[in-house]
């Protein structure tokens, strides 16, 4: 007899932990499967965010925002630090630090709400069984009345520049570089290209990023991917559009590429080569015969707008189904499926999720861009302020950027909101509160936003929709 449970969630990144946690606090007996291994060859939970995504990287990119201050915007506050100097093995250590005191966060909460884990990969049979293959081959059945498929992605590999694990890296290698490559090559100017590329820019290496498409951040606003593009460049990351990689040779302890360019053929060498063009969903040996559940043509687990798969019992939640790869997308969606299977009614509203970009200076946003709003036919009007007019802003020497509403021409309901500029990633909160509330660009008008904050460019941004910011001419 395999051991039953009411769910059996297979994946312990941020959408199948919280999952398996919220079905838990329902009531539900639960067990979390999760083949993620630590340095130690220990079960790390947390998957991709936890290890090697949103969690070190946004370590990596406080150690070296830190050491980038200090040696390139103290002065201006009469600092002086002559001889400063980064230790690439501290600050590494310290985001493994944090890292393993996130992961063993996990197992706590799992202790606490009564999840059982399971270290090991899970396959799933028919009938709702799941088989899990522990790291020694040992292998044993378990079975549920609901499983929840949250299995992840995994990084897209160039045939014509595979990971070595060396050389060129994926989003893993370059949080664990020994020391600063001198010359940095980076293919894709997506979230993580820009996010690792700017760690070891601050931290002194020659970065080129060569990215395909020839519009930068296409999914971005694009006031905000240009005032973006002007500001990366000011700190020195080369950014190549409209240019394609073809070849990637490893020559010696060095990195030879050839792409073709907007000008035609082109090489660079470099030292290390971070390839960051996406990520595809991890459904590899997932699905055993008469599940019922599909994949599409891009592997992922094909659901409803409430994760259902279609298979009685099945559900499937974060980067391994559609919809943006985000961390808290999946969360919420675990939420959603532990309260559907528990009777209650789980929702989740795709279309005010916040996007996050954590360069120097943050992106964020929420919503439709204009260009979307045109496309769709959809009357608006705008307003925007820039952070250059914001007390707070200029006082912590960070005027960068603007922060634009995007409100219905006639309705005035709040479309989009986009930010570019110091917290960003804070600020789009309070926007997502007020999207979600269907508020309006009057609503945002008339909150009392404090003072002397940064908040305040939102304010003045809904007011400028109208025409009536008080900080700038209208
Ligand atoms: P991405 O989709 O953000 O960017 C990949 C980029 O690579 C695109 O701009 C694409 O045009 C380009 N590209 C594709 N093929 C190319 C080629 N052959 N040559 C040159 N350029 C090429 O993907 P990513 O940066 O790898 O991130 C993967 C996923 O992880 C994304 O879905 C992202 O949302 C998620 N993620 C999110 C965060 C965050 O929320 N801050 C951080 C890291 C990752």
């Amino acid at each position: 007899m395999s051991e039953q449970y009411d769910v059996i969630v297979i994946g312990g990144g941020p959408a199948g932990y919280v999952a398996a946690i919220r079905a838990a606090q329902l009531g539900l007996k639960t067990a979390c499967v999760d083949m993620f291994a630590g340095r130690d060859g220990k079960a790390a939970l947390g998957g991709t965010c936890l290890n090697v995504g949103c969690i070190p990287s946004k370590a990596l990119l406080d150690s070296s925002r830190q050491f980038h201050n200090l040696t390139h915007s103290f002065a201006v506050h009469g600092i002086k630090a002559d001889n400063a100097a980064i230790d690439v093995g501290t600050m590494v250590g310290r985001k493994d630090k944090i890292v393993k005191q996130f992961t063993g966060g996990i197992a706590m909460l799992f202790k606490q709400n009564k999840v059982t884990p399971f270290f090991g990969k899970g396959r799933l049979l028919a009938e709702r069984k799941v088989e899990v293959t522990a790291p020694d081959g040992g292998k044993q059945t378990l079975a549920a009345t609901n499983v929840i498929i949250a299995t992840g992605s995994v990084p897209i590999e160039l045939p014509f520049a595979k990971f070595d694990g060396e050389h060129i890296v994926d989003n893993a290698g370059a949080l664990d570089f020994s020391e600063t490559p001198k010359r940095l090559g980076v293919i894709g100017a997506g979230v993580i290209g820009l996010e690792l590329g700017s760690v070891w820019s601050r931290l002194g290496s020659k970065v080129t990023i060569i990215e395909a498409l020839p519009d930068f951040l296409a999914a971005a606003d694009a006031d905000v991917a240009k005032t973006a593009l002007r500001e990366f460049g000011k700190q020195g990351l080369k950014i190549e559009l409209g240019a394609k990689l073809q070849k990637a040779e490893v020559k010696g302890d060095e990195v030879h590429l050839i792409y073709a360019g907007k000008e035609g053929e082109k090489q660079l060498v470099v030292d290390k080569l971070l390839v960051a063009v996406g990520r595809r969903a991890y459904t590899e040996g997932l699905l055993a015969e008469g599940t019922g559940v599909r994949t599409d043509e891009r592997g992922r687990v094909e659901v409803d707008e409430h994760c259902w798969t279609g298979a009685e019992g099945v559900w499937a939640v974060g980067d391994c189904v559609r919809g943006p790869m985000l961390a808290h997308k999946g969360s919420e969606e675990g939420v959603m499926v532990a309260e559907l299977i528990a009777g209650k009614a789980g929702h989740i509203n795709m279309d005010t999720i916040p996007w996050v970009i954590y360069t120097e200076p943050e992106i964020a946003w929420v919503g439709k861009t204009e260009a979307q709003c045109k496309e769709a036919g959809i009357p608006y009007k705008t307003g925007s302020f820039p952070f250059a007019a914001i007390g707070r802003a200029v006082a912590m020497n960070e005027p960068a950027g603007f922060v634009k509403v995007i409100a219905h021409a006639e309705t005035d309901r709040i479309l989009g909101v986009h930010l570019v500029g110091a917290n960003a990633s804070e600020l789009v909160a309070e926007c997502v509160v007020a999207m979600e509330f269907k508020g309006s660009s009057e609503d945002l008008a008339r909150i009392v936003h404090a003072h002397p904050t940064l908040s305040e460019a939102v304010h003045e941004a809904a007011l400028a929709v109208d025409k009536r910011a008080i900080h700038k001419a209208n």
